[in-house]
């Protein structure tokens, strides 16, 4: 057998481990289970991998995605090693065929998804070969918290049962201090080695701003730096996703729309131009990306509100795999805190979920609404401290600038007070605005002391006062209709104890462009 050093080598062609790959290496060298949190392009793959061709018998990888197994397995068949997948799109002569190479000891690596795993004549199959490893790539799809859950992924702990001398390493890129304990608690690997690599990827710039003119913002940000450059732009929808990208393709950029709803031949076809061609854009829903290796995407843009910081945090990290200069640009709009709300008071969950929703999906909100640095703050989310702000982040390279927000943020509680504390921003700012349009005059709400007296700011300026407030835990957003409700917090500002320093919206905003150009 060779050493792990020498399958780097000469098998990978690498020189040197990146850490800590080399000591997880070592734990399964060892026997010993290791549960790896490593950030999106760290080198996770390596970490089973080579202890599976280092040690007697075949290494089994479970992953979710039956659609890069393929892509994987081509690749390393290329690097010369024997790997095989077994899954649903192989036919029986084939799969009968992996199935004795396997038991004559001619494999080094199989991949399976988890319900073939699963299925009691694989598992007899697997008892009668020798088994170096097993490793659970992404996860994080046995958390039921996250987006990614399968339920396939909580019987992977009969692993641990039938198979206990066989060691067991569990990867995955998206880990709050939650996720991990529940990945720990759920697959039996509480007594395993946790490494937990830093998730700073300081090659990516985060940008957040408010959603003004989305279209125009994205054809900005494209022309300012991106042609050429490969790229995902995130939507919330399957609908927004096509619109989006054939408005991309009309503006001559190659883009091609991703998302569940569309035919596996099309989403195949579109992943693997999207990875062998230069400069395509894929548009697509959440349903994009999971373990996509493309080193060289450039930029990661989000038309929506991710639900999460976790959900954030994965997504942007698939730009700038190679370590090279990246952009995360976010733009999200008070409209989006509202959808997801009313998606999280929808959703069947129990009401202990859909609290744990509301509150990860405030803490996104806070992300967009900060005024200091952002990866300080994101770094903080997944239990780590960056000492000094990044220097490439939007805040830090162009500074907001901040407001006395006291009277307007009076004005607005006074108003969502008077109202009833049930309607949601959209009303209320039309209140405040002044505006008689049916709604308003149906409630009486024309009849409002607070009726008009936010004239002087628009639309847009009372929306990002809402949410600093919301943010900031003065208001709070409740029910199917998101309606706004004061909290204690309000006390002291409304009897003048307190001042309120509010951040401006950026000077590029769309509304003072289009005023000067209207
Ligand atoms: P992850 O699964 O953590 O997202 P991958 O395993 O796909 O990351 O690795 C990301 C990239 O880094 C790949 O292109 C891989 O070949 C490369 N890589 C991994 N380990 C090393 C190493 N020790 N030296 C050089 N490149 C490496
Ligand atoms: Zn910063």
């Amino acid at each position: 057998m060779n050493s792990p050093q020498h399958i780097l080598e000469h098998v990978f062609g690498y020189t040197h481990f990146r850490d800590p790959q080399e000591a997880v290496i070592n734990t399964l060298m060892a026997s010993d289970d290791a549960l790896v949190l490593m950030p999106t392009g760290g080198g996770k793959s390596l970490c089973y991998q080579i202890p599976a061709l280092a040690r007697p018998g075949c290494g089994v990888v479970i992953s979710p995605l039956i659609a890069l197994m393929q892509d994987q397995v081509e690749a390393l068949q290329e690097a010369g090693i024997r790997a095989a997948y077994l899954n649903s799109s192989i036919s029986y002569d084939e799969a009968q065929a992996i199935e004795n190479q396997l038991l004559y000891g001619e494999l080094d690596l199989l991949y399976l998804a988890p319900e073939r795993l699963l299925q009691p004549r694989t598992l007899a199959l697997l008892q009668r070969v020798e088994l170096s490893l097993f490793a659970i790539d992404e996860a994080h799809c046995v958390s039921q918290w996250g987006h990614d859950f399968r339920a396939d992924y909580l019987q992977l702990s009969c692993l641990h049962e039938q198979f206990p001398r066989v060691p067991r390493i569990a990867l995955t890129a998206t880990a709050d201090k939650r996720t991990r304990a529940e990945i720990a608690l759920r697959l039996d690997l509480e007594s395993a080695r946790h490494f937990v690599s830093s998730f700073d990827r300081p090659n990516i710039q985060y940008r957040i701003e408010p959603k003004d003119n989305q279209r125009r913002q994205l054809l900005q940000f494209l022309k300012n730096g991106q042609e050429g450059q490969a790229g995902v732009v995130y939507c919330l929808s399957r609908a927004k996703v096509e619109s989006t990208a054939e408005w991309l393709s009309q503006q001559g950029y190659t883009a091609l729309p991703y998302h569940a709803g569309l035919p596996a031949e099309t989403r195949a076809e579109h992943q693997r131009r999207f990875l062998r061609e230069e400069g395509v854009i894929v548009v697509a829903t959440i349903a994009f990306g999971m373990g996509i290796d493309k080193p060289d995407v450039r930029f990661v843009v989000h038309l929506d509100l991710p639900k999460s910081v976790e959900a954030y945090y994965q997504e942007t990290g698939r730009a700038g795999r190679d370590g090279e200069t990246s952009i995360a640009l976010l733009l999200y709009g008070l409209e989006d805190v509202v959808k997801l709300g009313q998606m999280v008071e929808s959703s069947e969950g129990s009401e202990e979920h859909k609290r744990h929703e509301r509150t990860r999906l405030n803490a996104m909100l806070g992300l967009c609404e900060m005024t200091s640095c952002r990866r300080q703050a994101l770094l903080h989310y997944f239990a780590e401290t960056l000492e000094q702000p990044c220097g490439n982040c939007d805040i830090c390279l162009e500074p907001p600038a901040t407001w006395d927000g006291s009277e307007a943020a009076i004005k607005l509680i006074s108003c969502v007070y008077r109202t009833g504390q049930r309607f949601g921003a959209s009303h209320v700012i039309d209140v405040l605005r002044g505006s008689d349009n049916e709604k308003v005059r149906k409630f009486n709400h024309d009849k409002l002391t607070t009726h008009g007296i936010g004239k002087d700011f628009s639309g847009s300026e009372w929306k990002a006062v809402v949410r600093q407030l919301i943010v900031r835990g003065y208001l709070e957003v409740e029910g199917e209709f998101q309606g706004l409700k004061l909290t204690e917090n309000c006390r002291p500002l409304l009897r003048g104890e307190e001042k309120l320093q509010l951040r401006k919206l950026p000077k590029k905003a769309p509304r003072a462009q289009t005023r000067n150009t209207a």
